[in-house]
């Protein structure tokens, strides 16, 4: 079952999710690749709200895909209206944090690149945007300090803080604003530090970000 909505901690209404909004590679490996690695300009995608699916919910991977990656991300609710906004503007429209999850198949989202075509289906299916409860944003000191950390079957995969994003938040939010109006109720995925790595059925994963959260999710058989 998939979710359209999201819970923000210690407010008792669901929250309607209008559309997620993604950037694509932000962190970089080691800092000293910062200089070599620095794409020119932020790269950004969307998930329908479709894509929602509570964290602890089995992933069910497409029958149209052999080849699933995670990246666990930092989530971030909009809680204002942003268009063409100001750095400034941003942390101060953020309400929540939360711990999810881009859902990636990555043999799916080649072959749509090789031949130029779009590859939503390869981000956007129902299910490919597992999402954790929100945090208020009062209780996560410094989203730009805080260490992303993933197992899988009890193997380390991400290892990082957020402090190693190429983009920071308010950069990286205030720029889609100018493409994307974003919303009250938008989820802003703040993209993947290293260590992503392919999920098969049946695996454990533990997903913790520092102050965020920590929860257990799996692969559906
Ligand atoms: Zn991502």
């Amino acid at each position: 079952m998939t979710q359209h909505f999201v819970t923000l901690q210690g407010q008792k209404e669901p929250i309607a999710v209008g559309k997620i909004v993604c950037i694509g590679r932000n962190y970089v490996a080691h800092i000293e690749e910062l200089k070599n690695q620095k794409p020119s300009q932020p790269m950004f995608f969307v998930k329908p709200a479709t894509a929602l699916a509570p964290i602890d919910q089995p992933i069910r991977i497409p029958p149209y895909s052999s080849e699933c990656r995670h990246e666990l991300e930092l989530a971030a609710l909009i809680g204002k209206t942003l268009r063409n906004c100001r750095k400034e503007d941003v942390l101060p429209a953020i309400t929540g944090w939360a711990v999810a999850l881009d859902v990636t198949l990555v043999d799916v989202q080649d072959r749509l690149k090789k031949a130029g075509h779009p590859w939503e289906i390869a981000k956007g299916f129902d299910g490919a945007c597992p999402c954790s409860a929100f945090v208020p944003a009062a209780k996560v000191p410094n989203p730009q300090d805080l260490l992303i950390d993933m197992k899988v079957n009890g193997e380390q995969r991400h290892h990082d803080s957020t402090q190693l994003m190429i983009w920071d938040i308010p950069t990286m939010v205030a720029d889609a604003s100018q493409y994307f109006t974003l919303e009250p109720g938008d989820v802003f995925l703040t993209g993947t530090p290293a260590g992503v790595g392919s999920l098969k059925p049946g695996d454990r994963l533990e997903m913790e970000i520092q102050h965020v959260g920590k929860y257990q999710g799996s692969v559906a058989r």
